[in-house]
């Protein structure tokens, strides 16, 4: 198992800063909009991908843009815009090429004091020298006080790297100065110009809203994308598909609940890594319940005693047979599961 949060009282605080701020995110929201403005950065709300790329493009000066992406993951229309040539992050951090515009995403945010937090982005020491910078903030990634923000950069370097604090973090507070050498040397005139990176903030609610209405689902927005879940998870070594945390999501946005039982044997693992403690297996079973009445009780039962069996699990040839009842159409999962060779299935129950 990877390294997990074993300190109940720190998983209790991370849970309980990431319920304040959903408890009271239009309040928080709102005042971190006052104090980004304030320290002279715009922000913009964006709703959906299609607003995003709206929003994106008419930040655009001319019919070809040097655009450098920071990004996971390029939204499709901007991937292939007409009017964007596509500078990489290495090109630029090496200063080959320098862009007009970088678009890159937050980490996390202060609303207590507008900062925006970036960590371990490729290009993020090299900002000064753009004219235009775009920031996408998802609206989960807010924390309300400075304080609520050290505990979560705590976990997450415990959680990634064993060690207190993270690679390289960068705070956003107030745009930075971009300074260009002036064409020609003069005695009399100054030798360069000085002028303030724009910076805009776009924040995205990405689908987070419609989680929040969901009262069930709540919980699944405290993550704070510490990828623990996903490397603990048997499922998902298999299959590359469903970490747990998308599979709640999941379950969420397509109504369907065999997504859900399709990637889970709830073995537990996913409860017991998160330094959140989301409660992963009371959600997924929730929306099993919910989203197909009838049908749904008897899988549920079936998985559930699935997920028994398989805590039972203690003897080679006791897990020959079982797992060849359970697995016998997916050879895949079930070569996965009998050359594991510690102890299984539920490290809580390896706990007790
Ligand atoms: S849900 Fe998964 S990725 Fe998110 S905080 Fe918990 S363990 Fe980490």
């Amino acid at each position: 198992m990877g390294s997990y949060i074993e300190n109940r009282e720190t998983r209790d605080s991370a849970y309980a800063v990431r319920q304040n701020y959903f408890k009271d995110i239009e309040k928080y929201l709102l005042g971190f909009e006052q104090k980004a403005v304030e320290n002279r950065l715009d922000v913009l709300w964006v709703n959906d991908e299609e607003q995003l790329v709206s929003t994106i493009e008419s930040q655009f000066k001319s019919k070809y843009n040097k655009v450098c992406f920071d990004l996971q993951e390029i939204p499709a229309a901007l991937a292939s815009h007409h009017a964007v040539k596509r500078i990489t992050p290495q090109a630029f951090e090496a200063q080959e090429i320098i862009p007009d515009i970088v678009i890159t995403n937050a980490d996390f945010a202060v609303a207590e004091t507008g900062e925006i937090v970036l960590l371990d982005k490729k290009t993020q020491n090299c900002f000064n020298l753009v004219q235009n910078l775009i920031i996408i903030l998802d609206i989960s990634k807010i924390v309300a006080r400075r304080t609520d923000l050290d505990l979560i950069l705590y976990i997450l370097a415990d959680s990634k790297h064993g060690a207190a604090i993270h690679e390289d973090v960068k705070f956003i507070r107030q745009p930075f100065a971009h300074v260009e050498a002036a064409e020609f040397f003069s005695s009399s005139e100054s030798n360069y110009s000085r002028q303030d990176v724009k910076i805009t903030v776009l924040l995205y609610d990405n689908g987070v809203s419609s989680i929040l209405r969901n009262e069930n689902l709540r919980e699944a927005l405290y993550c704070i994308d510490c990828g623990l879940c996903a490397k603990n998870c048997p499922v998902f070594a298999v299959t590359g598909k469903y970490t747990p945390i998308d599979l709640v999501k999941a379950g969420i946005s397509e109504q369907d609940s065999d997504t859900i039982f399709r990637n889970t044997t709830l073995c537990g693992n996913c409860n017991s890594v998160c330094p959140i403690a989301i409660p992963f297996n009371e959600l997924l079973t929730k929306e099993m319940t919910v989203s197909k009445e009838g049908a749904t009780n008897k899988f549920l039962s079936k998985y559930l005693l699935k997920r028994n069996k398989m805590n039972a699990l203690n003897n080679r040839l006791r897990r020959f047979v079982i797992l060849k009842r359970i697995f016998n159409k997916n050879k895949k999962l079930f070569n996965y599961f009998f050359s594991i060779k510690e102890d299984f299935f539920n490290i809580q129950q390896k706990e007790q």
